[in-house]
């Protein structure tokens, strides 16, 4: 069984829960790790500030003081800011997460001007006119996805191929050698069978995480689940399946 969840959000950015309630709900799931992972300082409606931060340190401290069932992480969902494959997390602010998730986002601020118009103004204007999938986007953004993991010591691509369409094979590589998990989200894994199988042979780890946005869903891995066993992923390739995984960005 998965027995931790590295995705969840909460009212810190556009989730439902506190952090506690999802603590709550965690340990109620019998899971052995949680991760707040709300999302990072670049998102236009969402993002995380230093304030905020510091807050949520406290807050997730004296939680892991109460409990002694559950070891709760305070991490952050950055966003890809560049076509470069710069990340709204800056290396020296690595120190202040316990995990470090990256996935391409909307509705977000590029790291300038420019790079919001062509990016991510591109990215998703292409999606609004269903032309994601243009062989010179595609391969522009595999690009950009790959230099992200090279460059930073990014722990999970959450979501990866939502929002952005990527060659996810080409990156699953790159991921495995960097030693970066390769998500199976609870809500959304935008590959075909045929494809994860491609992502599997590459020899990548997985990681299940739920990607809940309200407290009642920490730990809902169901969907993953069902994909894992129907594509026939080894247990013993999903980081969380019964085992408690070593992060990248805490010197893996
Ligand atoms: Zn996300
Ligand atoms: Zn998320």
């Amino acid at each position: 069984m998965i027995i931790a969840d590295y995705h969840t959000h909460t009212v810190f950015s556009h989730g439902k829960g506190t952090i506690e309630e999802n603590v709550e709900r965690a340990r109620l799931m019998g899971l052995k790790e949680v991760a707040i992972t709300d999302h990072g300082l670049n998102h236009m409606v969402f993002g995380l500030s230093d304030r905020k931060l510091i807050k949520m340190r406290k807050i997730i401290d004296d939680l892991n003081d109460k409990y002694q069932d559950i070891k709760v992480l305070l991490g952050v969902e950055s966003n890809i800011i560049s076509r470069s494959g710069v990340i709204d997390i800056k290396p020296h602010e690595f120190q202040l997460f316990d995990i470090v998730l990256c996935g391409y986002h909307k509705v977000v601020w590029g790291k300038n001007l420019t790079e919001t118009v062509k990016f991510i103004g591109k990215n998703d204007i292409m999606q609004v006119f269903n032309k994601a999938d243009k062989p010179s986007l595609v391969k522009a953004n595999t690009k950009t996805l790959i230099e992200s993991v090279m460059n930073n010591p990014i722990d999970v691509l959450t979501h990866p191929n939502h929002d952005m369409v990527i060659d996810p094979v080409e990156v699953a590589k790159v991921a495995r050698d960097y030693g970066t998990y390769y998500e199976l989200n609870g809500k959304k894994i935008n590959v075909s069978d045929e494809v994860l199988q491609k992502i599997a042979d590459t020899g990548v780890e997985f990681i299940i995480n739920s990607d809940a946005h309200t407290a009642n869903r920490v730990g809902e891995v169901n969907f993953p689940l069902e994909v894992m066993k129907r594509v026939g992923i080894r247990e013993s390739q999903v980081a969380n399946f019964n085992k408690i995984p070593k992060f990248r960005s805490q010197g893996r």
